[in-house]
């Protein structure tokens, strides 16, 4: 497989999607690797109650979009 680009963008979230449009918008070639699922409209919560669906917990099974993390205080 040959891959032939001028930007690799790593991460479709607000920025990389972004950068992407930008630079394609000038007539670059750009890749995109995301790490993250592929989510569908089905998939998202419509409450926050929905904690199954809204959060990202997976060794508990949750895999929403929503990832807590614990800091110190
Ligand atoms: C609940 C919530 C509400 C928010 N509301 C607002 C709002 O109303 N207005 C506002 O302006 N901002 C809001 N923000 C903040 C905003 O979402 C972030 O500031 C913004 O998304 C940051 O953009 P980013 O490109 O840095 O990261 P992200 O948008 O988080 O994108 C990073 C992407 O990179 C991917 N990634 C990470 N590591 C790898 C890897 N090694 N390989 C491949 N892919 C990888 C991730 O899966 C993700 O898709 C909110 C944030 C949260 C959590």
């Amino acid at each position: 497989m040959k891959l032939d680009y001028d930007y690799i963008i790593v991460g479709s979230g607000f920025g990389g999607s972004v950068s992407t449009l930008c630079l394609s918008q000038k007539g670059y070639r750009a890749l995109v690797v995301e790490k993250g699922k592929w989510y569908k409209s089905k998939d998202f919560a419509k409450t926050n109650w929905n904690f199954v669906k809204w959060l990202w917990m997976p060794e508990l099974r949750p895999f929403g979009i929503m990832k807590m993390t614990y800091v110190r205080h």
